[in-house]
């Protein structure tokens, strides 16, 4: 439902947070966070009210980072539970994924994964990204490229939003049929479902078109189409009030 990234010189978790409650009038029933620091992924994520996350990274809080992405599920495979709310993450944990939309073949994808020995840990359909996304890395080695190669394998309306521990400054989104907008800050830089979640920091925004993937780094976003080629970028800005 709501979907935010950051990498910049901020506390990603706060960055992600506050984004998050900027997208809570769309209304959710789950929420997480994974956050990239010391080399690692630490995610947490709970049924419920942001409140929930909040007292959840209370009691165990997250390493600091500056490359984090976050989410509001509003569930449509898998009730809302803890394990089912994004992100959702390969098993190693080294790939984080939330994802708004519905993919549409990922039965067929989640067969095809757990007899390549994957194990699937939630009822979603957005798992199976997470996954496929671990494998398309490990082969090409890097997490854009991963994205463009597992995006021409989904069907089903999409925003995507990644990051892998190997890649630690770098944010990856992808989307189809569903919205996902890119804010240009000053060493800093957002991504979002809704350019709410990142005006109090940069109106400067570059809006996603159809099927394409972002890469998003602190100096500012590079963006190709699922094959690689890249795409015209248009910077504008968003002049609305808070
Ligand atoms: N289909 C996904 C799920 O049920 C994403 C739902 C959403 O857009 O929040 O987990």
């Amino acid at each position: 439902c709501g979907i935010v990234g950051y990498v910049g010189a901020q506390s990603a978790l706060d960055v992600v947070i506050a984004g998050l409650k900027r997208l809570e009038y769309r209304g959710y029933d789950s929420a997480g966070v994974a956050v990239l620091a010391d080399g690692g992924l630490a995610a947490a994520k709970k049924a419920g009210k942001l409140l929930n996350l909040e007292k959840e990274l209370t009691d165990r809080p997250l390493p600091s980072g500056s490359t984090g992405i976050g989410h509001t599920r509003w569930a449509t495979h898998g009730g809302p539970t803890d394990a089912n709310a994004h992100p959702h993450l390969d098993n190693a944990g080294r790939v984080a994924v939330v994802h708004n939309g519905i993919i549409e073949n990922f039965a067929a994808l989640r067969a095809e994964l757990a007899e390549r020995g994957h194990d699937l840990a939630s009822e979603t359909d957005t798992e199976v990204v997470a996954h496929l996304l671990a494998e398309e890395f490990s082969s090409c080695g890097e997490l854009p490229e991963a994205m463009r190669l597992v995006c021409r394998r989904l069907h089903g309306a999409f925003t995507l939003v990644a990051v892998h521990a190997d890649e630690p400054d770098v944010v990856v989104g992808a989307r189809r049929n569903s919205p996902l907008v890119v804010g240009v800050g000053d060493g800093e830089a957002f991504l979002a479902s809704d350019v709410a979640a990142f005006i109090a920091h940069t109106r400067s925004a570059i809006e996603l078109g159809q099927d394409q993937v972002v890469e998003l780094r602190r100096d500012g976003a590079t963006v190709t189409d699922f094959d690689g080629a890249p795409a015209d970028v248009r910077t504008y800005h968003v002049d609305w009030d808070l």
